[in-house]
């Protein structure tokens, strides 16, 4: 209600009490001024009545609420549900204009803020997480490895001639096909074990830059957040060597807003050398269903032209939901959530840790990853060549997901390439092993549910009982599309 409202009620409801109802209301706008003012996440969380109302204000603001409105266009925001209205706050029509996804929608004012002002917040959300310096960024309402593709496509323009982009290996379908969609040709640079630790292999990457020539690569594509024994990629030194050879650099961080330590390679990368965009996926940072991602980078005009690079407009479900959790959750919500992942690595570090030794394996030592780990199960192996398959059968059938059994010699075929050693992200890792995340969201219950579970299941492995409930219809060893979710 605004001022003139609020006279004509103390007419009807005595005046003391109409004053404290519009005191109260201008509680909830002093948030909203804020967020407008200063386009950053508020410190503390609101409550949903303050988001409620102003996402209410946004939704009045677009055309297919106008009172008046009588549309006679191809795209009026109708919508046959009234449970589908109410699902997107009555937010219609969608974010960008038909050449840029970053556009303002003239049919669609409330619509237009809402997008602006949920790139400003994960901006500041970004520069706290640890990329101080990142200097824009916008969400895409799709999964990161399609978003990976349209960094790959915006680079083409600069660098029409390049063919070949450089990729130090990480066994997720999605990043392999991200390239291969966008038209390019992967250049596989395996990693090189350093005690469990597998890394980046730097000198083959200086390698494979003098044999293609540099006007032929399109771009290093390099990972942070990955599956142990795997550890983030050697992102400075990456960044250096495309910074000499004047070689655009994409980065992968996936789940990486959520760990420190990435963030601050990803700062340091671009501080010492050339970083031009850096993609992280919703779902998995800010515990939002899946379907969209963010692009971020260091130089506004080129974050710009990726923006510019979507064709037609673009659904706002993705960017309403992380604006929504952000403002819920306040930054002081989202550090907390921080802590306690990072807290429940130490835990879940220490009791997998425990649980191998008693079943005579071992924890790999890879301290590089500061999100996933693995225990190996090479005793298990010896005991017999299909419990290690088995137990991925069975950690499915209790119910314990994202636990990830990878067992050696596996090939697969991506695209037209053969992966030998698939999922383990070397061609011949010298164990198999079992990888468990502490990713954001994750709970003490979680923890101890699965140790106990996992435990369960090497003892009756060894004791060679029959594996998993009977009748039940497994993946073999988790084998299947979805095995690179697990965080
Ligand atoms: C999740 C993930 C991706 C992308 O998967 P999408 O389903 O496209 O979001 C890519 N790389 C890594 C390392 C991942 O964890």
């Amino acid at each position: 209600m605004n001022s003139e409202n609020f006279s004509l009620s103390e007419k009807i409801v005595s005046s003391s009490y109409i004053r404290q109802g519009s005191q109260a209301r201008r509680g909830h706008e002093q948030l909203i001024r804020v967020l407008l003012e200063q386009g950053k996440c508020p410190e503390e969380g609101w409550s949903e009545s303050t988001i409620e109302l102003f996402l209410n204000e946004l939704a009045v603001m677009d055309s297919n609420n106008f009172l008046g409105n009588c549309g006679v266009g191809e795209r009026e925001g109708r919508v046959a549900s009234s449970l589908v209205a109410r699902r997107h706050y009555r937010l219609i029509h969608g974010i960008g204009r038909s050449g840029d996804i970053a556009a303002i929608q003239p049919k669609a004012a409330g619509s237009s803020l809402l997008n602006k002002l949920t790139n400003s917040v994960v901006l500041d959300i970004i520069r706290q997480a640890g990329v101080r310096s990142a200097s824009s960024c916008f969400v895409v309402p799709m999964a990161t490895g399609m978003s990976l593709t349209l960094c790959f496509l915006t680079l083409r323009h600069r660098r029409p001639g390049a063919r070949y982009i450089l990729w130090p290996r990480i066994d997720q379908k999605s990043c392999f096909k991200a390239m291969v969609t966008a038209g390019f040709e992967p250049v596989v640079i395996e990693n090189v074990l350093e005690g469990d630790e597998l890394r980046t292999d730097l000198e083959a990457v200086q390698r494979k830059i003098e044999e293609l020539g540099k006007g032929n690569i399109l771009c290093v594509h390099s990972t942070t957040s990955c599956f142990a024994p795997r550890v983030p990629d050697r992102l400075e030194e990456l960044a250096v060597i495309c910074a000499k050879h004047d070689i655009p650099h994409v980065v992968n961080n996936a789940y990486g807003v959520q760990s420190s330590k990435c963030m601050h390679l990803i700062q340091q990368g671009a501080r010492v050398g050339r970083i031009d965009a850096f993609v992280q996926s919703l779902d998995k940072n800010f515990m939002v269903p899946v379907g969209g991602a963010i692009i971020a980078g260091f130089d506004e005009d080129f974050i710009k032209e990726i923006s510019k690079m979507y064709p037609g407009r673009a659904s706002a479900s993705p960017s309403l939901d992380v604006l929504i959790t952000l403002l819920t959750l306040g930054a002081s919500g989202y550090r907390k959530l921080l802590s306690e992942r990072k807290e429940m690595y130490n835990h879940l570090a220490k009791e997998l840790g425990t649980l191998a030794q008693q079943h005579g394996e071992r924890l790999l030592h890879t301290p590089h990853n500061p999100i996933s780990l693995a225990m190996s199960l090479s005793g298990l192996q010896a005991h017999s060549d299909q419990a290690v398959t088995q137990l991925g059968s069975m950690l499915f059938t209790r119910q314990v997901s994202g636990a990830r059994v990878v067992p050696l010699g596996v090939e697969q075929t991506v695209s037209g390439h053969v992966f030998r050693g698939f999922m383990s992200h070397a061609e011949a890792y010298p164990c198999p092993y079992l990888n468990a995340a502490s990713a954001i969201g994750i709970t003490r219950a979680d923890v101890e549910l699965c140790t106990k579970r996992l435990d369960k299941c090497l003892k009756s492995l060894r004791k060679g009982a029959s594996p998993g409930a009977s009748g039940a219809t497994a993946p073999p060893s988790g084998l299947e599309e979805d095995q690179g979710d697990a965080a």
